[in-house]
C-alpha cells in the first residue's frame, strides 16, 4: 500500500504515556466490540492486585487516580513504523464513507477520532482498557482505541504482517464505527438481547463482527491509496489469523462454536472478500443471511 503521499487524517489523538487507571467502581460494565477476543484474563486476581496497589500509592501520594483519565489530550511519543499508516489509512475511511453515505442518502459521515494509547487507557464511554484486549471501538463515546504494539503481535504471533493487514484492522474498527452511526448496531443488539440461549446471543455478536469485516472489505475496494500486489492477501491473512476457531486452537488446543463472538477464519475472510468485490455496504447484510 503506497500510502507516504496520501495525506493524514485530523481525527487522531495521541494519547500514549497517559497512564490511564482502571477507575474503581466505574466503568466494570463496558460495551464495546473489538478486533477479537485474544487473552481473557491476563490478568486475573492477581493483576487486580497489582492495579488496587497503584491506586494505593497514587492516593498516598495526593494524586487522585479517578482524576487521571480526564486529563487533557496529551502528545505522547510516536510510533512512526505505523502511525503515518494509521493516518493515511482513517483518512481513506473518511473519504470512502463519506462518499457511500451521499450514495446511500444517508448524509453527512460523522468522521470517528482515533486513538493511540500504550498500556491502557481511560476511555470516554467505555471505562478503562488494557491494550490485552487488541484495538477496539467504543461506541458510546464514538471512538476508536489501537495500542499499536498489537501490529507486532498481529505480524510475529498471528503470522499477519504486512501494512494492509494492519490497514483492515483500522477499517474493521471504522467498521463498527459505520454501524454505530446507521443505528444497525442498536437492532442487531435488541435482537441479541431477545435471545434466550448464550450461543444464539453469541450468534449475533458474530454476526455484528462479519459485518465489520465485510464493511473493512468495502473501504479496500474502493480505497485511493494505491495497492501493491499482495495487500488484499495480506488483509485476508489478517481476517483469517483473527478468526475464533482459529484463536481458540492456538489458546486452548480445541475449538468450541457455540462460543465463538467474531465468527471463524473463514468466515471473517469470506466477507471481506464479498466486501471488496461488490465496494458496496449493502453486500453486508449479514444479519438476513441464513449462511454466513
Ligand atoms: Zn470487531
Amino acid at each position: 500500500m503506497r500510502f507516504d503521499d496520501y495525506g493524514q487524517s485530523d481525527n487522531i489523538r495521541n494519547r500514549r504515556g497517559e497512564g490511564g487507571r482502571p477507575q474503581m467502581g466505574g466503568g466494570g460494565a463496558m460495551l464495546l466490540v473489538c478486533l477479537a477476543r485474544f487473552v481473557m484474563g491476563r490478568f486475573g486476581i492477581g493483576g487486580l492486585v497489582v492495579l488496587g496497589g497503584g491506586f494505593f500509592l497514587l492516593s498516598s501520594m495526593g494524586i487522585n487516580p479517578l482524576t487521571l483519565g480526564s486529563a487533557p489530550v496529551s502528545s505522547g511519543p510516536y510510533d512512526t513504523k505505523y502511525d503515518r499508516l494509521v493516518g493515511a489509512t482513517l483518512k481513506s475511511t473518511e473519504e470512502v464513507f463519506a462518499q457511500i453515505f451521499e450514495e446511500n442518502g444517508l448524509g453527512t459521515y460523522p468522521e470517528p477520532i482515533l486513538n493511540f494509547f500504550s498500556g491502557g487507557v481511560q476511555t470516554q464511554g467505555c471505562g478503562f482498557a488494557d491494550s490485552a484486549i487488541g484495538p477496539f471501538y467504543c461506541p458510546a463515546d464514538r471512538q476508536i482505541y489501537i495500542d499499536t504494539v498489537f501490529f507486532d503481535q498481529l505480524a510475529e504471533r498471528f503470522g499477519a504482517p504486512g501494512d494492509f493487514a494492519q490497514a483492515y484492522v483500522v477499517a474493521h474498527e471504522v467498521g463498527h464505527h459505520v454501524q454505530t452511526v446507521t443505528g444497525v448496531s442498536d437492532r442487531i443488539r435488541a435482537m441479541q438481547a431477545r435471545a434466550t440461549t448464550e450461543a444464539e446471543k453469541n450468534s449475533y455478536l458474530v454476526r455484528l463482527e462479519l459485518m465489520a469485516d465485510c464493511l473493512a472489505g468495502v473501504w479496500a475496494g474502493r480505497t485511493a491509496i494505491p495497492l501493491d500486489r499482495g495487500d488484499v492477501e495480506e488483509a485476508l491473512a489478517a481476517a483469517r489469523a483473527v478468526g475464533d476457531d482459529t484463536i481458540q486452537r492456538r489458546a486452548k488446543g480445541r475449538v468450541v462454536p457455540d462460543s465463538f463472538t467474531h465468527g471463524t477464519s473463514e468466515q471473517r475472510a469470506n466477507w471481506f472478500s464479498t466486501g471488496y468485490r461488490s465496494r458496496d455496504m449493502r453486500a453486508c447484510d449479514t444479519v438476513n443471511t441464513q449462511q454466513l
